[in-house]
């Protein structure tokens, strides 16, 4: 087990790395650098979501370069970015923990500006992206814009840029994460609902330079569907008050037809209307059942309480050999 008292290291980054075997060492000739010029002991926690590439050996040989800096966390299989970092978070060592992404699309130059916010006894600082407009495609710009907005309303979360996982936390929120039982998790979410006193800085966003984005269109449906379902039950909510809505205008239409038909006598017309209406109607109940079926999932996950993912082994930079 991680020493969680160890108090003499001041910073601790998480990385989690899936396939990126060709930006790695950027990252650490990058990084590096900009840790080592705070002055303060540090370390540097990556964890491999069970990338098929050589980023595991490409790792392995950044630790022995970097001796004493980097802790290596091998997944067993890929479980997600959130989950990489999740791993990380439970063998940080560090006062303040920071989140990055390994393909240089967070520069690392921004994290002494971000821990200068930490000190001024901030407990959570996010980063929203400044000039992610020049470099993003536009389908995907307004997909997250319109992403961003949608989940403030609905979960509450006031936060620019839920997508940049350029982040400081204090460690007492990592704690408080790393001891949540959630087997799917939007860490930034979670965060920013443990933070006592969060904000948010302008960091530089650049273009992927290596590889693509690992997230399909269907990770991101996914990402989205969790967050709610994780941080609202709003969804819920819209359906069984538009549910009755739509149940108490149908007695008003029946209650019509029915007088329609005393009155002025049977109607056989408006067949197409009615496969309309109903087509309508179904479509509703069938997304109604879908939502549901996403809390359902997640109970269900929860009461099973396998493990979020398993570890197959953890190199610390402490040279103690880990293996579970
Ligand atoms: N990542 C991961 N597991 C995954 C997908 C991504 O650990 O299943 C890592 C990836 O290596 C990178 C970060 O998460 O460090 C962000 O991934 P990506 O750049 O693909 O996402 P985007 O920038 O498009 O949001
Ligand atoms: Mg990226």
């Amino acid at each position: 087990m991680p020493k969680i008292n160890d108090t003499s290291i001041y910073l601790s980054v998480v990385i989690p790395v899936y396939n990126e075997e060709l930006t790695l060492r950027k990252l650490a000739k990058r990084l590096f650098p900009v840790l080592d010029s705070l002055k303060k002991p540090y370390e540097v926690i990556f964890t491999n979501d069970g990338s098929v590439d050589d980023s595991w050996l490409i790792l392995k040989s950044l630790q022995v370069e970097y001796e004493g800096k980097i802790t290596l966390v091998d997944f067993n299989a890929n479980y997600g970015q959130h989950m990489a970092i999740m791993a990380g978070f439970s063998h940080v060592k560090g006062k303040v923990v920071m989140t990055m992404d390994a393909d240089l699309q967070n520069p690392p130059e921004e994290i002494p500006a971000m821990l200068k916010k930490m000190d001024e006894g901030y407990d959570l600082v996010g980063g929203y992206r400044a000039n992610r407009h020049e470099n993003d495609h536009i389908v995907r710009r307004y997909c997250s814009k319109l992403m961003n907005i949608i989940r403030s309303k609905v979960t509450n979360i006031q936060m620019r840029d839920q997508g940049c996982m350029l982040r400081a936390y204090s460690r007492a929120i990592v704690d408080m994460i790393t001891q949540t039982v959630e087997t799917s998790t939007f860490i930034p979410a979670l965060a920013f609902k443990l933070a006592a006193r969060p904000t948010e800085i302008e960091v530089k966003h650049e273009a992927r330079s290596e590889g693509t984005s690992n997230y399909s269109i269907y990770e991101l449906i996914r990402v989205t569907l969790d967050l709610f379902t994780g941080f609202s039950l709003v969804p819920l909510h819209i359906f069984s008050i538009g549910g009755g809505i739509i149940s108490f205008l149908s007695v008003i239409l029946c209650g019509y037809l029915m007088l329609r038909r005393l009155i002025i006598g049977p109607e056989a017309d408006g067949m197409f209307t009615l496969f309309a209406i109903l087509f309508f109607l179904m479509g509703i109940c069938i997304t109604g059942i879908g939502i549901v079926g996403e809390y359902v999932g997640r109970t269900y996950q929860a009461v099973c309480r396998r493990p979020r993912y398993l570890i197959r082994e953890v190199l610390d930079h402490t040279h103690e050999r880990q293996e579970s």
